[in-house]
């Protein structure tokens, strides 16, 4: 049977718990979960596309069924190309839901072939945004069990090694 392949995408910058968890809920679903880093929007980021595309890598390393790539263009298109059955969401309150809704309804009109699966994020990472995350890092605060350690250091090494 063909396995059974969806695309996780987003900017990451950077990958938080919340988003690890999603993956490996994913797993349990298709055979095979690709992590799309989105390459290049308005968005400013803090973390190269290479940058966010290597996090990955190393937090999924010998996750079985995980995969990264970049995408740019149409979400849509990219996983058609990819061959997925779904695009894959996490919903963690009413603001992601009112956004979500309007945007699925959008790619679903794009291309009724790709259906569109939200997990709902665990409440214990629910609150988890990596803006604010950021934020955290900047003001000198911990995000311990927010972000896995190699992106904790990572962000201190970004935004508090390069503060004048
Ligand atoms: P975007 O630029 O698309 O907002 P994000 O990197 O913020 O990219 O999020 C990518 C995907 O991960 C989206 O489906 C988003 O709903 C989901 N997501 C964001 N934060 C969390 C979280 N804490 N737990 C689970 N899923 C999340």
């Amino acid at each position: 049977m063909a396995k059974r392949r969806a695309v996780y995408a987003g900017s990451f910058d950077p990958p938080t718990e919340g988003h690890l968890n999603l993956v490996r809920r994913g797993l349990k679903l298709f055979d095979e979960v690709i992590v799309a880093v989105a390459e290049s929007t308005s968005k400013k980021y803090v973390f190269t596309t290479a940058e966010r595309v290597e996090l990955w890598r190393n937090l999924l390393h010998g996750v079985r069924g995980a995969k990264v790539e970049t995408f740019s263009g149409l979400l849509v298109s990219y996983a058609k190309r990819r061959g997925a059955a779904a695009i894959l969401r996490g919903l963690r309150n009413f603001t992601d839901f009112e956004y979500e809704s309007t945007m699925a309804g959008m790619n679903r009109q794009l291309d009724p072939r790709i259906e569109i699966v939200f997990l709902l994020t665990e409440p214990e990472y629910a609150h988890l945004s990596s803006s604010l995350i950021k934020e955290i890092v900047l003001l000198g605060g911990s995000v311990k069990k927010m972000v896995p350690p190699l992106v904790e250091r990572e962000l201190k090494k970004k935004l508090v090694g390069s503060r004048k």
